[in-house]
């Protein structure tokens, strides 16, 4: 049998499958009470809107907080496209800042050099769940006036250290609003769905979207979700997806791409526009699959830093590899592992045929991407990330023999006898 790696998996229980498949024929939106009950506990005092997406609540909070065309947004440079795509189509101007080597978060010593009279609201994403610098970026955007939104989308369990000995706190309430996402590639998958958590003052008379969408559509996009997901959930990944894309790979390599190119939309896509009715609301089922997911938050965080310290053990002293200091300012979730490496689309081909799923270009470097031509900006950090970074799997069902053969696969790799460069 072929030893496999799945690159992500929630570790969906049985129990939230069935939540799906007993309410997957539902067109109905969830009860946003019960959504605030299962999530007030992570996110007190806050307004908690449930949205279709994460996305959609980004969307929403530039309607509630008034933004104007012209007003201008700081955001990393190294970020997700769609973000960026989001606020330029409301007629903002994205000024990009460079983030920290090694958090990848926005550098804060950077944002009194990209102010102007037009600058409305710092937008920050806890990339890959490492927690940015809030204790000098909040503080920063209140001296100034400015609104403050943090992209939460990778950050469930991500908690971020206040500046005093007290314990961290979850990321998402620093600022007037966030973003939390429960796709199927996020820490939490409820097969789609996001929350908004904003200021109570700013929601007033806010209701969750509930786009007018086919109820075909309605139901065959959680569905096409689902088969993802169980797909990629270790076992199946092992006994059927790896097997038979290796076997696709061999007959038609093009064939393999496109699969691909399905299953993970491309990162950089400049026909992408955003429809608030390209996607069902926030159904029922959703709130009782996350609610399982939130009991089991601690140990899924705890699991999930346990495999990356193991790997980081493991590829100690590897050349040209190099880890990101990922609790610099909090504690990360541990929801992607990225790591440095010389060149990341040989390492992911080769670690694909040894059945190790990992991804070389998850997140981009915006500032320089075609597509944003209009507001480029130089980042040399992000450019460098863009180019090193290798996205590997830190799952909370990756055993200690898996974390142990991704090190000794990528280990080999870069110095044994076939390692050039
Ligand atoms: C997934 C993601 C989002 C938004 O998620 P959707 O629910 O797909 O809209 C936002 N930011 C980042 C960094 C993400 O990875």
């Amino acid at each position: 049998m072929v030893s496999a790696v799945t690159k992500h998996t929630a570790g969906l229980r049985a129990a939230e499958y069935l939540a799906y498949l007993r309410g997957f024929a539902s067109t109905s939106a969830a009860d946003p009470a019960e959504v605030r009950s299962v999530w007030s506990g992570l996110l007190p005092d806050r307004a908690l809107v449930p949205t279709p997406t994460g996305r959609h609540a980004l969307w929403l909070f530039l309607e509630l907080a008034g933004l104007r065309p012209g007003d201008e947004v700081i955001v990393a440079g190294y970020n997700f496209y769609v973000i960026v795509r989001l606020l330029i189509q409301r007629g903002l101007v994205p000024v990009f800042a460079d983030v920290e080597p090694d958090t990848l978060c926005m550098d804060p010593a950077l944002l009194d050099g990209l102010r102007t009279p037009r600058t409305r609201m710092v937008l920050v994403t806890h990339i890959f769940g490492h927690p940015a610098d809030m204790a000098a970026i909040a503080p920063w955007c209140r001296a100034h006036g400015l609104l403050l939104f943090e992209d939460c989308a990778h950050a469930v369990g991500t908690t971020v250290d206040s500046g005093s000995p007290a314990a961290g706190r979850q990321a998402g309430l620093w600022g007037d609003g966030a973003l939390f996402s429960f796709g199927v590639e996020k820490l939490i998958n409820s097969f789609g769905g996001g929350l908004l958590a904003v200021r109570p003052d700013l929601a007033r008379g806010a209701l969750p979207p509930a786009p007018a969408v086919p109820w075909t559509t309605s139901i065959l996009d959680h569905l096409v979700r689902f088969a993802y997901s169980a797909a990629t959930a270790p076992a199946a990944y092992r006994l059927a997806l790896h097997p038979s894309a290796r076997a696709l790979r061999r007959v038609s390599p093009r064939g393999e791409t496109a699969v691909h190119d399905f299953f993970h939309p491309s990162k950089d896509d400049p026909d992408y526009r955003f429809h608030e009715a390209s996607r069902p609301p926030f159904k029922p089922f959703m709130t009782r699959m996350q609610a399982g997911q939130l009991r089991r938050l601690d140990e899924n965080v705890a699991r999930r830093r346990s495999r990356i310290a193991r790997m980081r053990r493991g590829l100690a002293g590897v050349p040209g590899v190099e880890a990101c200091g990922m609790d610099r300012h909090g504690r990360a979730n541990g929801s992607y592992f990225a790591l440095r490496v010389p060149d990341p689309r040989r390492l992911y081909t080769e670690l694909g045929d040894a059945g190790i799923a990992t991804h070389p270009r998850e997140f981009l470097d915006c500032a320089s991407l075609p597509q944003f031509a209009e507001y480029a900006a130089d980042c040399p950090v992000a450019r460098e990330a863009t180019a090193r970074v290798l996205r590997l799997p830190s799952h909370p069902l990756m055993s200690d023999p898996d974390a142990d053969r991704v090190a000794a696969s990528i280990s080999r790799l870069l110095t044994g006898p076939h390692a050039d460069g």
